[in-house]
């Protein structure tokens, strides 16, 4: 009994602290403070893009390593973009994250925690600081829990996959947070073993691959773990996962200027995703001062997009650059602090 109510202080209410939670006896209140901890993650730094729709937070840790998590408000929802790692392994060459190398994984509670972290700013400030007067009549009603999630921060979650589902568990839990898994997107840089293991346990989530490029010799140049895993294997695991779950899987683009936002290379994805169930996510990028390379520009991406569209019938989209002006990209703020 005492459990339970635990859990719903932790996750219904989101208490910060043991003695926000008066319906414990005493006894247990003092011997949880005794022996555990609430895994609150103090701010190190907070910033809010100048339109108010975008909020990065730099959490500490207890050995003080720093992460990132952002708060992204969309018209009628929210979306909490969340690490799975301190640093990354992977390397890519355009990322802040890759750029500061790789130093641990993060627990199940350091996950999970971020959630929390956005679900307490949401509640604490509905309407977040928008300055954009369409944008406070549309939130009228704004949302009132965190219902999005996506696995998108600092970190290759499926680098770390035991801890990242079993947060995945604690997220979906119905008597908690109880996001639905339609409502959870993890992204990765294309670690094939994970997108197997996936597919074998026909976990409930959404699945983004990053591709950024649709021939083996592109793609290692710019992820270099498509060395290790390079793109036929890539796809032939996406084609497992996508006939095991029957999901369609979201391709993510960065569009970098001059380097794969040409219509050859439009058509080269399309062709590479001919048949396949997928979506297409363009996102131009968020410039590092680690990567010479600059953002596709939006004229560009339209054309991109049309072709996908017109010669080959694939949906996309153009990302929206969320806090461009806050280094929203991961890793942005933790290497610049
Ligand atoms: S893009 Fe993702 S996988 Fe690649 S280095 Fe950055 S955090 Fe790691």
């Amino acid at each position: 009994m005492h459990a339970a109510r635990l859990w719903n202080y932790l996750y219904l209410e989101l208490a910060d602290s043991f003695d926000a939670m008066p319906e414990l006896p005493p006894r247990v209140r003092a011997l949880l403070a005794a022996e555990a901890g609430l895994g609150v993650l103090p701010t190190a730094l907070e910033t809010d893009s100048s339109d108010g729709f975008t909020c990065k937070y730099l959490l500490a840790l207890a050995d003080d390593a720093r992460i990132e998590t952002v708060l992204m408000r969309f018209t009628g929802r929210v979306t909490a973009c969340i690490s799975s790692q301190v640093g990354c392994a992977m390397g890519c060459v355009f990322c802040a994250t890759g750029q500061m190398g790789y130093t641990r994984h993060l627990t199940p509670g350091e996950i999970v925690a971020q959630a929390v972290h956005v679900a307490r700013a949401l509640r604490e400030t509905p309407r977040g600081n928008c300055k954009l007067l369409v944008y406070k009549q549309s939130m009228a009603s704004p949302p009132a829990r965190l219902r999005n999630v996506v696995l998108m921060g600092m970190g290759e979650p499926l680098h770390n996959y035991d801890a990242v589902m079993h947060a995945i568990d604690i997220l979906r839990d119905e008597a908690g947070l109880a996001l639905a898994g339609d409502r959870i997107t993890l992204s990765t840089v294309g670690v094939v073993p994970g997108i197997l293991r996936l597919a074998r346990e026909k976990r409930s989530l959404h699945l983004a691959v990053s591709l950024h490029a649709a021939t083996q010799e592109e793609r290692a140049a710019l992820v270099p773990v498509a060395k290790k895993w390079p793109l036929d294997e890539l796809m032939a695991a996406c084609r497992t996962y996508s006939g095991a779950t029957g999901r369609r899987i979201f391709y993510e683009w960065t569009l970098i200027e001059g380097k794969n936002d040409s219509p050859a290379h439009a058509r080269a994805v399309g062709r590479l995703l001919r048949g396949l169930p997928a979506q297409v996510n363009l996102i131009p990028l968020n410039p590092t001062s680690g990567y010479a390379g600059m953002p596709t520009h939006t004229e560009a991406a339209k054309k991109f997009q049309r072709i996908l569209a017109g010669e080959f019938a694939l949906p996309s989209t153009v990302r929206q650059r969320r806090g461009i002006d806050i280094a929203a990209g991961c890793g942005q703020l933790a290497t610049a602090s």
